[in-house]
């Protein structure tokens, strides 16, 4: 099964694709998290990505598309795949089509996840990550058993550098500008599925695996 999470940044795409990925045993593909590795390990990609990421601004097209077309192509993502983050504009929508053609695929559900402007703020400021297995948490909404420690992996948590109250404003706005025209792009093609993404975590786990086993909510 090849799936498409959309929504705003904080909507809850990565803490819900963590899950997903362990029910349907496909990969979890996020370009934001391919660019903070680059970055980390100082490769060519990850100084390209720096200037752009660290701005709260998107990466440009040429760039991002490359690393996509290369990950599609691996083996483990002949069961399927599940991409976060991207396609991010409409240019990136369109090489995607292109990229699965080639492969003989195509996207079977993109699921967008609804959550108010007004919350995502608060849900990216307190949002810690795990140095180590890269699992989500929350200060207040999803907080490990012991401060700054992985529930699963005992590793270290951190904060991302772009989640502060400015740049969070820049990446909203770029959300707004450039990202949400997609919806219409997907809701055309018949593709497009709704999921309330303010309710508890568990519960849109629940409504998303069962929108993705074709069953009613
Ligand atoms: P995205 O990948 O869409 O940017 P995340 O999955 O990283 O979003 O979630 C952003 C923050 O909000 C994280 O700190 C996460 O723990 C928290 N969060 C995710 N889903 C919910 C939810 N349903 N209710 C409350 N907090 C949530
Ligand atoms: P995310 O982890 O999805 O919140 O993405 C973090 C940052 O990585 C974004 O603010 C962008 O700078 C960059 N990024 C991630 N995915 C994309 C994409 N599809 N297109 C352009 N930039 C991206």
């Amino acid at each position: 099964m090849n799936i498409l999470f959309m929504g705003p940044p904080g909507a809850g795409k990565g803490t819900q694709a963590e899950r997903i990925v362990e029910q349907f045993g496909i990969p979890h593909i996020s370009t934001g998290d391919a660019f903070r590795l680059a970055m980390s390990q100082g490769t060519p990609l990850g100084v390209q990505a720096k200037s752009y990421v660290d701005q709260g601004l998107l990466v440009p097209d040429e760039i991002t598309n490359g690393i996509v077309k290369e990950r599609l192509q691996a083996p483990d993502c002949g069961k399927g795949f599940l991409l976060d983050g991207f396609p991010r504009t409409l240019s990136q929508a369109e090489a995607l089509d292109d990229i699965l053609a080639s492969l003989g695929k195509r996207i079977d559900h993109v699921i967008n996840l609804v959550v108010d402007r007004d919350l995502l703020l608060g849900r990216l400021t307190g949002r810690r990550i795990c140095k180590s297995c890269g699992a989500t948490y929350h200060v207040m909404f999803n907080p490990p058993k012991v401060e700054n420690v992985c529930d699963k992996c005992s590793g270290e948590l951190y904060q991302r550098s772009d989640d502060n109250e400015e740049k969070v404003g820049t990446r909203l706005d770029e959300y707004t500008n450039k990202t949400a025209p997609l919806l219409e792009y997907y809701s055309k093609k018949g593709l497009l599925r709704e999921v309330n993404g303010e309710q508890d975590i568990d519960v849109v786990t629940s409504d998303i695996s069962h929108l993705l086993r074709g069953q009613a909510e």
